[in-house]
């Protein structure tokens, strides 16, 4: 049977509108990024609102490792989506020492320079610097709100980013 069906207005490019959004985390790799640093890619899906299923693909974690300047490198975006998430994580000093797992969920509070805290830092509610240790597989299922916006690769084509989490409450 023929059909007819209007495409003119289809947008294949797929991009939404830049905003805040919330989002799951739907499928996780570990796959080390170019530079061989341990990485976890994240694919998000929008689970609320029109844009409903919606996903957005390529989201890096860069967990530890050398930058290209030499210097260690702040895995500053996981620092943000344990906070917004409340991933649950062992905080090695409240836990006794390296190697030793509670996997709590903590709240994190960020320095401001007073109190002994450094500016910005992220530290467990103990007030320790943190060192952690998480079980990435707790990463799927986790939701947040997201930040997205759009960037055009040098083809012209356009995509979503997140660029940052932030928690549903
Ligand atoms: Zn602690």
């Amino acid at each position: 049977m023929r059909q007819q069906v209007d495409l003119s207005q289809v947008d294949l490019t797929g991009t939404m509108e830049d905003g805040i959004y919330i989002a799951t985390i739907k499928h996780m790799e570990r796959k080390p990024a170019k530079s061989g640093n341990p990485m976890r890619t994240l694919t998000w899906a929008i689970s609320d609102g029109p844009n409903l299923g919606r996903e957005i693909r390529y989201d890096n974690l860069v967990l530890s490792g050398i930058n290209q300047k030499g210097d260690p490198i702040q895995p500053i975006r996981l620092a943000q989506l344990l906070v917004a998430c409340k991933i649950p994580f062992t905080c090695e000093e409240c836990a006794g020492g390296p190697g030793i797992q509670d996997d709590r969920i903590h709240t994190i509070t960020i320095g401001d320079g007073t109190n002994g805290k450094k500016r910005g830092h992220v530290y467990c509610e103990n007030g320790h610097e943190l060192r952690i240790d998480f079980d990435d597989d707790t990463l799927l299922g986790a939701s947040c709100r997201v930040e997205v916006a759009t960037e055009t690769n040098d083809k012209g084509r356009s995509y979503n980013v997140i660029k940052r989490y932030l928690s549903l409450d």
